[in-house]
């Protein structure tokens, strides 16, 4: 008869009658306790970790990119289309061995072109999750040039060095976002005319970001500790993706189509050949630089794609579908506390409905919903015998009434 084997872990020594579960390997035994004590020494010695995404290994292909967005984001379809390809090219462009010899692929920084929350910051922010590289967002509007009250431009590499827990060799292979680029245009497309000092300084200081340089960075940011030691960071291979609303760009699209955009007569065009209603597809370079962006700037954001505004439909496909859409959120936050949470379908048109009549867009639908079951969120907890909650449409009515409107607003 075989000997019975000798049940204790391998680790510590324990006997088996002293642990919850023992799990054989091919030589030995390992307990529960040990099993835990390895999984938090290796979240330990990972936290902070982030790897260059290795273009043969783990970059997913462009179809795989796109589809991998559609799960967080609703339509834009164009705008997914050119950023998979945009970050795919420049994943392919930073594994390329430094050689001279070798041809060298231009760096693919991004500028989106649409509406305020139509998911421009959606997009970058799930294309650095699906990349797990440090990522950081940054507002173009509080950007000034050094010596200027406001914040130096540098002050985006201390948020991204902060985002990658100051791994500096992750941090240069992150992706920033450039949050409104259009409010830092000059105010006229004739430099000589209005010079407008501050927006074309910030321009000039952002290029040399995008240029691909290495920048002396303030690990604590600001100039409140003038004591620190800087930290290097070459942002050569760093991802620029800057996005901004370009209000009144419509009029500069029209204009080149040689369109009247007041008559929609279409000199030189078939008329039907250009949809009018939807003119931010056909932006161009140009229209940048007519809008005031210089055309350093323009020739160094040389992926250009748009945002269309939300339908309806897109709202309310926005409320229930993403991975991590609002009604999911509120149904997990309600079960947890073992509550059945449900909205009849007339609520999310209803939700769909007063974002748009409030001009709140896609930013609105989390704050209506936020204020329709905030009544419900105080009380439920407390509640003994409340299991469930079916959201009615008098019930969402009656939640909402037009006082929490300036609230609402303010909250946006
Ligand atoms: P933008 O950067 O264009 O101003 P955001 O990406 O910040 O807009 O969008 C604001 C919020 O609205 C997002 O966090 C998301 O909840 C929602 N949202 C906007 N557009 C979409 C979309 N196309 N799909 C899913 N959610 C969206």
């Amino acid at each position: 008869m075989a000997k019975k084997k000798d049940e204790h872990c391998a680790f510590c020594g324990r006997p088996k009658s002293e642990t919850t579960l023992l799990v054989s390997g091919m030589e030995g035994q390992i307990c529960n306790f040990c099993i835990e004590q390895s999984k938090l020494i290796l979240e330990e010695e990972t936290a902070g970790q982030f790897e260059a995404p290795d273009i043969k290994k783990s970059v997913l292909k462009p179809k795989e990119i796109k589809a991998f967005l559609d799960q967080y984001v609703i339509d834009q379809d164009e705008a997914k289309k050119v950023l998979a390809v945009a970050v795919y090219n420049h994943y392919k462009r930073i594994a390329q061995k430094d050689d001279e010899n070798e041809v060298e692929i231009e760096k693919s920084n991004i500028v989106l072109v649409g509406e305020t929350g139509t998911g421009k910051t959606l997009l970058a922010r799930s294309i650095a999750r699906m990349l797990h590289v440090p990522f950081a967002i940054a507002d173009a509007t509080v950007l000034t040039e050094a010596g200027y009250v406001g914040e130096d431009v540098e002050s985006i590499l201390t948020r991204l060095l902060q985002s990658a827990d100051y791994n500096v060799a992750a941090a240069e292979k992150g992706i920033i976002f450039i949050d409104e680029i259009d409010k830092i245009a000059r105010k006229s497309d004739n430099p000589s005319i209005t010079r407008d000092v501050s927006g074309e300084g910030v321009q000039q200081a952002l290029l040399k970001l995008l240029e691909g340089t290495n920048v002396n960075v303030p690990p604590q940011g600001g100039r409140k500790h003038p004591e620190q030691k800087l930290i290097t960071v070459n942002t050569k291979n760093i991802l620029f993706i800057a996005g901004g609303a370009f209000q009144g760009i419509n009029r500069i699209i029209a204009q080149r189509l040689r369109t009247n955009v007041v008559g929609y007569s279409f000199a030189g065009h078939k008329e039907d050949s250009v949809d009018k209603d939807h003119l931010l597809q056909y932006v161009a370079p140009g229209d940048l630089k007519k809008y005031g962006l210089i055309p350093e700037i323009v020739g160094r954001l040389p992926v250009l794609s748009y945002l269309n505004p939300l339908s309806k439909n897109a709202l309310k496909r926005i409320l229930v579908e993403p991975k991590n859409a609002i009604t999911k959120q509120f149904v997990k936050l309600f079960d947890m506390d073992g509550v059945d949470l449900s909205f009849d379908d007339a609520v999310l048109k209803y939700i769909v409905e007063k974002s748009i009549e409030f001009k709140l867009g896609a930013r609105g639908l989390r704050s209506i919903m936020e204020a329709i079951l905030i009544d419900a969120m105080f009380e439920f907890p407390s509640q003994k015998n409340a299991k469930k909650l079916r959201v009615t449409l008098d019930y969402a009515e009656g939640k909402f009434g037009n006082a929490s409107l300036a609230k609402l607003k303010a909250a946006i």
